[in-house]
């Protein structure tokens, strides 16, 4: 069990992921991270209590719209500073909060290095963004979907791209997952009490259900 939050809106995504990561809490973590879009991708993450995270950020805020939160659970690989969440790929440009356990990510990491990755985690979650980055053809929704057709296990994802700062991307398969509809904001989130200070319009997705979440607002498709 983990948490995970994700915005897109006009207000500062920081003080809203750390907000609803709280409400979280009570799912149990071992560490905390955010990433914000803002001129690239801005990774803060944390061993321990959420307010490390809370009080890195106040002394030194991460401005941005939009922005994807974690609390880990670790299932593979330590609690540390390096193997919190949100993870990136190789270059930065995609990052990524995953809930639950890719069962297959060794292979998956072996055949990633035959291809040129590197790994730094040891985590199976990292095998994700740079899959997405594989894939990547200037279009993250399109990735997010070519990089989960070869996962398997369980997965909540949120990931947003450096190459395209109005979006996040998210999909769930045997891990829960929700939509929050606000007032021109959209939020993501594990669990319903992540967004009920901010919206009671929640949508509680299907498994591979997939979100395409921008300013102009939410799409909920299917892969066929
Ligand atoms: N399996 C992932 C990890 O160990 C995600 C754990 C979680 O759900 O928090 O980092």
């Amino acid at each position: 069990m983990c948490g995970i939050v994700g915005y897109v809106g006009k207000r500062q995504a920081s003080n809203l992921l750390v907000e609803g990561l709280s409400k979280l809490e009570y799912r149990g973590y071992d560490s905390a991270g955010v990433a914000i879009l803002n001129n690239g991708i801005n990774v803060r993450k944390f061993k321990g209590r959420l307010n490390n995270l809370a009080l890195s950020l106040k002394e030194k805020p991460v401005n941005g719209h939009i922005g994807i939160g974690h609390t880990r659970w670790a299932t593979h690989g330590i609690p540390s500073n390096l193997n919190s969440h949100p993870h990136t790929n190789n270059d930065e440009t995609i990052s990524l909060v995953h809930n639950g356990i890719i069962e297959n990510y060794s292979e998956l990491t072996q055949w990633l290095k035959s291809e040129g990755y590197e790994f730094k985690s040891a985590t199976d979650t990292e095998v994700i963004p740079n899959l997405i980055h594989y894939f990547y053809e200037g279009d993250l929704f399109a990735a997010v979907v070519k990089a989960t057709e070869k996962l398997e296990g369980s997965y909540a994802i949120g990931a947003i791209c450096g190459q395209e700062p109005d979006k996040l991307v998210a999909v769930r398969k045997d891990s829960p997952l929700i939509v929050g509809l606000g007032e021109n904001e959209t939020f993501i989130a594990s669990d319903i009490p992540a967004v009920l200070s901010y919206t009671r319009d929640v949508y509680l997705l299907e498994d591979k259900e997939y979100v395409l979440v921008t300013r102009d607002g939410v799409k909920v498709l299917t892969a066929t």
